[in-house]
C-alpha cells in the first residue's frame, strides 16, 4: 500500500496560473508587489484570491448625521466635504475635516499620514464616509474614516456589495487602500474560471449539503450580488476549511493504523483476572468498563495504540490505568506511569502499591529525588525484567533509564507534559510502546476531536456512584469572618480543609508572600495545638512538600494551605471544604480542577470562591458558572466560549485552529458535519482511489506541492 502523501506521485506543473507572482497582475507592478509581499504576505495570484474582505459596504444603507447618538457604533454617511485643515502642535497635530449632510455636521479626524490624506481629499465633493463613531469634547467624530468619492455615474453606486480589505498604513500611502485591493481582486477574478479554480469536493457531497461550487464561492466572497450569495460563499469556504483539516488528520491516523507496528497484548491473563476478582475495592462504573474494553481491543491489534483518555476529576482514571498495566504484565511487558509532580507520583505509588498488595507484581517509584542507590536497584530490576511497573515523574524519560521490554507508557494529566517529552517515550523500546494519555482537564469534545484528531479517544463520562455533588458559593472578602466560622465548624465535625492561593508565574515572589501571609493569618485564626496546618508551595524542598502532604493525607493536620501545586490529582477523601482565595484570578478550567480535590468522600463537600468586592464582569460570569454547575464538560464548553480556543491549554501552538473563516466555537455544527464526512470517506477509501474522491486527492496533492515549493523557494 502506498500513501497519498507519496512524493513520487506529485507532478509539479509549471503552467499553474494561480502560482503566478503577484507582480504579473495588471495594476500591480514591482513596487506595489513588494509592498503586498511585505505587508500582507501576498506573493501569488492565489494568495490574493484568499485575502478575503473583512466586510462589505452596502450602498443601500446610508445613515444621516442627525441619527448619531451616544450608542452609535459604526455608521456610513454620505455628505459634502466642507473644509480640511491640519491643526494642533507636535503630538496633538492632526488633520480635521467637516462633513455636512442635510441633517447636520460631522467631524473627521486623522492622526497619521496627514499630508497625503489632505492632498487626496477634495473639498466640495460628495463622499461616502464609513467608520466608528467616537466622542471628543462631547462632539461626535470619526477617526481615520474610510472615504470614497460618490461616483458621478449613479449606476456603480448600488451595483453590488463592495468589498473592503484589511490593509496597512504603508499600503494606503501607496494608494492600496481597502477598496483598491478590491479593484485588483476584480482584475484577477476576470482571469479566473472553473478550470483554474477547480472543485475540490465530491459532487455528491456538494449536493447533499447544498454547497455552491468552489469557483463561485471564491468569486462571491469577494463580490457577492447580495447578502444571500455572500452567506453561501462563506458557508461553502468554511466547510472546505474544516473538512480538509479533519480529513488530513483522519488520513494521518489511518496511515498510522495501517503502517505503525506495535507490541501485541494478546491475552488477558492471571494477574488481571486475579486482581479483578479478588482485589478490586469497588465495582467499576459502566464507563470504566467500556474504556477498558476499548483499550483492550486496541492493544491487541499488533498496531501501536495512541489513545487520549478523558475523564472528569474523580471519574476514576487511575484504576483504568492500573488494569491496563496488569494486561501488559500478563503479556510479559513492562509499564510506566508518569505523573507531572512528585506529590502526585508518590500518591499513585502509594495507592497502586496498596491495591496490588498480595499480588506478584513488582512496583517501584522513580523521581528527581530518588537516591543513587535506589536508582541503581531500579535500573537492575528494569534490565532483568523483574520490575513490572515503574511510577514516577519525568525522571522516567531520562536517557539513563532503560527498560527491558516496555510495552505501555501512561501519561497522567497530559497537559503538563510537552509533546516532545511524550515523544521520548516512543524511543524506550524497539517497537514503540502503547501510549495512553490521561487528562482531567476536560477538553470539549469538538476541540478534542479537532486538536487531537489523530489520537484515538476514550471518555469516562460517569462518576462513581454515591458521590455527593459539591456545593459551591461565591463570597466577597467582606464575609471572611463568616467563612472562617464555617471552616471551624466543619473542622470540628472532623473534616479537613484546603485553602488555595493563586500562583502567577510573572510574580512568583509576590505569590509566595501572599501565600505566607495567608498561612500566618490562618495560624492566628486556627491556633495550635488545637489546630494544625500543612503548607505546600513550589519553592519548598521536595522532602518538606512530601512531609506536609503526608501529614494532611494522614489526618494529622486539618488545614492545607497551598498554591495550585495541589491542583492535579491529589486524593484526600476526608477533605471536604475548599476555599479558593482571589478566585477571580483563575480560569474556569482551573477552578474546576481545584474543586475536584473535594467531594471525593461520602460527606457533603463545599467550595468557597473568595473574591474582592469589585470584580470584572468576566470574573463574575465565571463565578456564576462555577456556582451553577459541577459538570466539567459543560464548564469546558463555557471556557471555550468565553476565552476562545486559542487559550485552551496545549492548543495554542497546534496551528490546527488557525482557520481563516471558520471558528470551532461558532461553527460547531458545521464542524461536526465536516468531521463526519471526512471520517466516512477515510473509512471507506483511505487511498482516495474512488473516482468520486479524485477532486479531493488532486487538491491534497496540490497543497503538498505548494508546501514543497515554499520549502524550496
Ligand atoms: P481521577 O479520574 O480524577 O484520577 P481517581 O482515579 O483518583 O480519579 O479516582 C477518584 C476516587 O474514586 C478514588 O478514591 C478511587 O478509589 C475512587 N473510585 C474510582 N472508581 C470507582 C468506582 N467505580 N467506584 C467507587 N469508587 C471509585
Ligand atoms: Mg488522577
Amino acid at each position: 500500500m502506498s500513501s497519498i502523501f507519496d512524493k513520487s506521485k506529485i507532478i509539479i506543473s509549471t503552467n499553474d496560473i494561480l502560482s503566478s507572482p503577484i507582480e504579473y497582475l495588471k495594476g500591480v507592478g514591482p513596487q506595489r508587489a513588494d509592498l503586498l509581499k511585505k505587508e500582507l504576505n501576498i506573493f501569488t495570484f492565489n494568495d490574493l484570491l484568499h485575502h478575503f474582505p473583512f466586510r462589505h459596504i452596502d450602498r443601500t444603507i446610508v445613515n444621516s448625521i442627525s441619527e448619531i447618538n451616544n450608542t452609535t457604533d459604526e455608521i456610513q454617511v454620505k455628505g459634502t466635504l466642507l473644509q480640511v485643515e491640519i491643526i494642533g502642535e507636535r503630538r496633538a497635530k492632526r488633520l480635521v475635516a467637516q462633513l455636512k449632510d442635510d441633517t447636520g455636521f460631522l467631524e473627521l479626524t486623522w492622526f497619521q499620514g496627514l499630508n497625503w490624506v489632505q492632498k487626496s481629499l477634495q473639498v466640495g465633493k460628495q463622499y461616502f464616509v464609513y467608520g466608528k463613531v467616537s466622542f471628543f469634547q462631547s462632539r461626535p467624530q470619526i477617526v481615520h474614516p474610510e472615504m470614497e468619492l460618490v461616483a458621478a455615474d449613479k449606476k456603480s453606486e448600488n451595483a453590488f456589495l463592495e468589498p473592503i480589505y484589511a490593509t496597512t498604513e504603508k499600503l494606503r500611502s501607496r494608494t492600496l487602500n481597502g477598496r483598491q485591493i478590491g479593484k485588483l481582486t476584480l482584475e484577477l477574478l476576470k482571469l479566473m474560471n472553473e478550470k483554474i479554480i477547480p472543485e475540490n469536493l465530491p459532487d455528491d457531497l456538494l449536493h447533499q449539503l447544498g454547497l455552491i461550487n468552489r469557483y463561485n464561492a471564491i468569486s462571491q466572497i469577494h463580490f457577492p450580488g447580495n447578502k444571500e450569495q455572500f452567506d453561501q460563499a462563506v458557508n461553502r469556504l468554511k466547510f472546505e476549511e474544516l473538512f480538509f483539516a479533519q480529513l488530513n488528520m483522519q488520513l494521518l491516523k489511518s496511515e498510522r493504523h495501517h503502517f505503525s507496528k506495535g507490541v501485541s497484548f494478546e491475552k488477558v491473563g492471571d494477574l488481571f483476572n486475579e486482581f479483578y476478582k479478588n482485589h478490586l475495592p469497588f465495582t467499576l462504573t459502566e464507563a470504566q468498563k467500556r474504556v477498558i474494553k476499548e483499550i483492550r481491543l486496541d492493544t491487541a491489534t499488533g498496531k501501536q495504540m495512541n489513545r487520549l483518555l478523558q475523564g472528569d476529576v474523580g471519574s476514576g482514571k487511575t484504576i483504568v490505568a492500573l488494569l491496563t498495566m496488569l494486561i501488559a504484565a500478563d503479556n510479559g511487558f513492562q509499564s510506566c506511569l508518569m505523573a507531572p509532580t512528585e506529590v502526585l507520583a508518590q500518591q499513585h505509588f502509594r495507592n497502586i502499591s496498596k491495591l496490588l498488595n498480595g499480588l506478584k507484581v513488582e512496583v517501584e517509584i522513580l523521581t528527581g529525588s530518588s537516591k543513587t542507590k535506589a536508582r541503581k536497584e531500579i535500573q537492575e530490576k528494569l534490565n532483568n525484567g523483574t520490575l513490572h511497573i515503574l511510577i514516577g515523574t519525568h525522571a522516567i524519560i531520562e536517557k539513563e533509564v532503560q527498560f527491558a521490554n516496555l510495552g505501555l507508557a501512561i501519561v497522567d494529566e497530559q497537559h503538563k507534559f510537552g509533546v516532545a517529552q511524550r515523544a521520548r517515550l516512543w524511543e524506550k523500546n524497539i517497537i514503540p510502546p502503547h501510549i495512553l494519555v490521561m487528562t482531567a482537564t476536560p477538553i470539549p469534545r469538538t476541540l478534542a476531536m479537532t486538536v487531537y484528531g489523530d489520537l484515538d479517544y476514550s471518555v469516562i463520562d460517569q462518576l462513581p456512584p454515591g458521590r455527593q455533588s459539591i456545593t459551591t458559593v461565591h463570597r466577597h472578602e467582606s464575609s471572611r469572618n463568616k467563612v472562617i466560622n464555617f471552616l471551624r465548624s466543619e473542622i470540628e465535625k472532623g473534616r479537613q480543609v484546603y485553602i488555595i492561593f493563586p500562583l502567577i508565574e510573572e510574580s512568583e515572589k509576590l505569590d509566595y508572600e501572599n501565600l505566607m501571609q495567608g498561612y500566618e493569618n490562618m495560624k492566628a485564626w486556627f491556633p495550635e495545638p488545637k489546630f494544625l496546618i500543612s503548607v505546600v508551595h513550589g519553592q519548598q524542598k521536595s522532602i518538606d512538600k512530601l512531609t506536609n502532604m503526608e501529614r494532611f493525607v494522614n489526618g494529622i493536620t486539618q488545614i492545607m494551605v497551598s498554591t495550585t501545586v495541589i491542583e492535579v490529582g491529589v486524593d484526600v477523601p476526608n477533605a471536604s471544604v475548599m476555599v479558593i482565595e482571589s478566585a477571580e484570578k483563575f480560569g474556569l478550567s482551573q477552578l474546576h480542577q481545584l474543586r475536584g480535590r473535594v467531594g471525593r468522600g461520602s460527606e457533603q463537600s463545599y467550595c468557597i470562591l473568595l473574591t474582592g468586592t469589585k470584580v470584572s464582569n468576566d470574573a463574575r460570569e465565571r463565578m456564576g458558572i462555577m456556582v451553577s454547575t459541577n459538570d466539567g464538560f459543560l464548564i469546558a464548553e463555557k471556557d471555550l466560549e468565553l476565552r476562545g480556543p486559542g487559550d485552551i491549554e496545549g492548543t495554542r501552538q497546534s496551528g490546527i485552529l488557525n482557520f481563516k473563516l471558520a471558528s470551532i466555537v461558532q461553527d460547531k455544527s458545521l464542524l461536526d458535519v465536516a468531521r463526519n464526512f471526512a471520517s466516512n470517506i477515510v473509512e471507506k477509501d483511505s487511498e482516495l482511489s474512488d473516482v468520486r474522491h479524485l477532486p479531493i486527492k488532486r487538491f491534497l496533492q496540490q497543497q503538498q506541492r505548494k508546501k514543497i515549493w515554499s520549502k524550496i523557494s
